[in-house]
């Protein structure tokens, strides 16, 4: 969606625009699809996208009054072997008593990181409404030497300091998924701002889906006199005297241009596209050193179960079959020694035809069940022979979706007897659909390393440019956004 926007906004300035896509519809991961009846979401949630220049520049396009959106009254449940905590929507302070009650007797310390989490909101976010752009923004967090520490700090490490409660750590961390790496590894600023933003600021929901947005920005470019060929893929990005100057397409058809605008992911882009020949020293090493995020699967259902009998009215519910560290699961999981039978796992699901009823046939439901991180390289590669999904693939993606509905069975009794339809997706439906390298959910990992290195949408190579969260860093709907607008508007200061 990154890439959609920075050409909604160049092609809104007069700038001639063609968008190359490899898919046949637009969107890449901010998607959804029908299937008998039933509308499945690939995203679940979006937070904060009603500040500063980006809420400006999204409703100067019209995106809030040609989607219907719902505003979630809760962004999430955390649910844990002994303990529920409901997270109220927009609503810190809700969320901080929440945590209080669940854990008196570590008050001072919940206080003390929430009462933190709420000087960085207003640091950062405020900035967002003084009319700071997104780059003004993104780079005054690394120029104050307190959040700078805290960028180079795990989240774990960070929360030693208040307190020495490991499941109070654990369900502060909870939102580890959104980000893609747990509490040991991420950066604490970057946990801390997404608390902020997840807890402090209005969740909301596409009544239609996710795709509706996706086809809102393809709309608009249309409108404004852009060009769209989808089922392109770009193969290569040409390159003379150090300047790119076109790309071509795996057809073999070249396109020339002044400006080449790339949201494909970081290592493709650099390695595949651009080669490694054409890559300045600096570059090279950074792209070698870059460390792609992780991906997972994702189950779709379609049910007639009455969801009203159950308690399923939130953004997410991250569901916990024990205490176990995700840092311990996340490592397990990465070096495929999860046995999802046998082994206590962390999951999230998401019943959003409880949020929008026009996503599933009357009387009927949608829910979806997500596993992250699961490899490319789970079960011998999902079986997958010579690039072929045959059979085999398919019996993988069977037993696994066998496993997720005796689960989520646990939470909604019934279900497995009540499927109309369901749809599994895995690292391989991923990278099919987006490109992706290993179908990773969010470009690069946000470990402690990679985050906020001073992002740019520029690179070292003359008239190439990143877009989406590959020009800004971080995973998520409004970071692609974010990028979106930020390499448009780099290319029409040039
Ligand atoms: C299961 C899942 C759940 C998620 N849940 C949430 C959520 O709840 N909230 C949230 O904010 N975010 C969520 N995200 C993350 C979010 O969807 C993404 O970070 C965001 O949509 C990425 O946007 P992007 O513009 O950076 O790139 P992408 O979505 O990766 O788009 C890249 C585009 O480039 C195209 N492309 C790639 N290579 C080529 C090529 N060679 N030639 C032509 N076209 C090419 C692709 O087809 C695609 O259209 C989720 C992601 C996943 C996978």
């Amino acid at each position: 969606m990154g890439g959609l926007l920075s050409s909604v906004l160049l092609a809104k300035e007069g700038k001639k625009v063609l968008l190359l896509e490899q898919h046949r519809i637009p969107g890449g991961y901010c998607t959804s699809y029908k299937r008998k009846g039933f509308i499945f979401n690939v995203p679940s949630v979006m937070n904060n996208i009603v500040d500063g220049e980006l809420y400006e520049t999204l409703k100067n396009l019209g995106l809030f009054d040609e989607i219907e959106w719902v505003e979630l009254e809760n962004f999430a449940k955390y649910v844990y072997p002994d303990v529920e905590i409901v997270m109220p929507a927009n609503d810190l302070e809700g969320c901080q008593e929440n945590f209080n009650r669940a854990f008196p007797s570590e008050k001072a310390a919940i206080n003390r990181a929430f009462s933190d989490m709420a000087r960085l909101q207003k640091d950062i976010f405020s900035s967002q409404q003084t009319g700071r752009s997104i780059k003004e923004m993104i780079s005054f967090v690394t120029t104050v030497p307190k959040l700078l520490l805290l960028s180079r700090k795990s989240f774990y490490d960070y929360m030693r300091k208040f307190t020495g409660n490991e499941r109070l750590i654990e369900l502060l961390s909870c939102l580890w998924g959104f980000t893609g790496l747990p509490s040991k590894s991420i950066s604490a600023l970057l946990i801390l701002m997404m608390s902020g933003e997840c807890y402090g600021k209005p969740t909301y929901f596409p009544k239609g889906g996710y795709q509706e947005i996706s086809d809102f920005f393809a709309r608009k470019f249309l409108d404004f006199g852009g060009e769209i060929e989808y089922k392109t893929r770009v193969s290569k990005i040409l390159i003379k005297d150090k300047k790119a100057e076109g790309v071509e397409t795996a057809a073999g058809e070249t396109f020339h241009a002044d400006a080449v605008v790339s949201n494909a992911d970081t290592r493709k882009t650099f390695i595949d596209f651009v080669g490694r020949e054409h890559l300045p020293r600096k570059l090279a090493l950074k792209v070698d050193t870059h460390t792609p995020s992780e991906s997972g699967i994702s189950l779709h259902i379609g049910t007639n179960l009455d969801f009203s009998q159950f308690d399923l009215n939130y953004g997410s519910i991250f569901y916990h079959e024990s205490w176990e560290d995700s840092n311990i699961f996340f490592d397990k999981a990465i070096r495929n020694k999860l046995d999802l039978e046998k082994d206590k796992i962390m999951y999230g699901i998401q019943a959003s035809s409880v949020l929008s009823e026009r996503l599933a046939p009357k009387g009927m439901n949608t829910l979806h069940i997500l596993l992250f991180p699961i490899r490319h390289g789970y079960k011998n590669n999902f079986n997958v022979i010579d690039g072929k999904r045959g059979e085999e693939y398919r019996s993988v993606k069977d037993e696994l979706s066998d496993l997720l509905i005796r689960k989520a069975e646990k939470i909604i009794p019934g279900l497995s007897g009540s499927i109309v339809v369901k749809e599994m997706s895995t690292p391989y439906t991923f990278e099919r659909y987006t490109g992706a390298t290993n179908g990773a959910w969010y470009d690069g990992v946000t470990s402690i390393n990679q985050s906020f290195q001073k992002p740019s949408c520029k690179t070292p190579i003359r008239n190439l440019y990143l877009t989406g969260t590959k020009a800004l860093g971080g995973g998520g709907m409004p970071p692609a956004l974010r990028g979106g607008i930020d390499t448009a508007e780099t290319i029409l200061k040039k």
